[in-house]
């Protein structure tokens, strides 16, 4: 299959899962997660119509950023680990950042924002598995509190809404339960109105389990593998 195909059968299942779910598909977007993939394989999805990209490290997309620059209307967003001392780098490359796991990271990416004259949209990711491996932050923890209430002071950013990576399980009904609690938490969230807090997006659902993750609110799925094929081994 080619990767025109591959989109185009991604993007059936993402009508299924929404008419199972009663949702709208238009209400769900496709990102393609294009990390490890050189700028010919991304240049096709493009082709194929596709227009929202994910990369995960800033060194890897800084190196082909370059080969893409003249796709028209491509948008792209961190959604890795981003360590502070790239979050000016990111800022650049970037336009949005749907990986903010620490209140330091959202100082930093305003403050290379502000310099930039930029407006930073954000999403907050919370790590629900409780993982130390993967980065993101508690749901109950304190630092989430303290994004979420110092908001208003980072002028540059524009915060949306939630990610997540749920821990990895064969079936993606494991998932389920994950997907749930962070639609959950959008709404908590949500229903306190808090100042410079919108929680429009919800961005959960890969490969293996954006069905579910669509059935249970997402609205922004993150696909790589089902997209481009296994990534080479690193
Ligand atoms: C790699 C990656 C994806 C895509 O994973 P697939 O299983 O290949 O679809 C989605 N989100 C993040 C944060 C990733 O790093």
């Amino acid at each position: 299959m080619s990767i025109a195909d591959n989109i185009a059968a991604v993007r059936a299942r993402i009508e299924a899962a929404a008419r199972r779910a009663g949702r709208s598909a238009a209400d769900v977007a496709l990102m393609g997660v294009t990390k490890t993939h050189g700028p010919e394989r991304i240049r096709k999805a493009h082709a194929a119509g596709l227009r929202l990209f994910g990369e995960n490290r800033v060194q890897e997309f800084a190196a082909k950023a370059g080969a893409l620059a003249d796709l028209a209307a491509a948008e792209w967003h961190m959604v890795g680990h981003l360590q502070t001392n790239k979050a000016a780098k990111a800022v650049e490359l970037f336009s949005a950042v749907d990986s903010l796991d620490s209140l330091k990271l959202a100082e930093k990416l305003d403050a290379a924002a502000r310099a930039l004259g930029k407006k930073l949209p954000v999403l907050i990711e919370i790590n629900l598995g409780g993982e130390e491996a993967k980065s993101g932050l508690a749901l109950d923890s304190r630092e989430l509190e303290e994004i979420l209430l110092a908001a208003p002071r980072f002028e540059a950013l524009e915060f949306r809404g939630l990610m997540t990576v749920p821990p990895f399980t064969d079936n993606p009904e494991d998932a389920r339960l994950y997907f749930r609690k962070l639609r959950q938490l959008r709404h908590a969230i949500a229903a306190r109105q808090l100042p410079a807090i919108r929680m429009d997006a919800l961005s959960m659902g890969m490969s293996h389990d954006f069905e579910v993750a669509i059935e249970e609110g997402s609205t922004c799925v993150r696909v790589g593998t089902a997209i481009f094929g296994e990534r080479p081994r690193v």
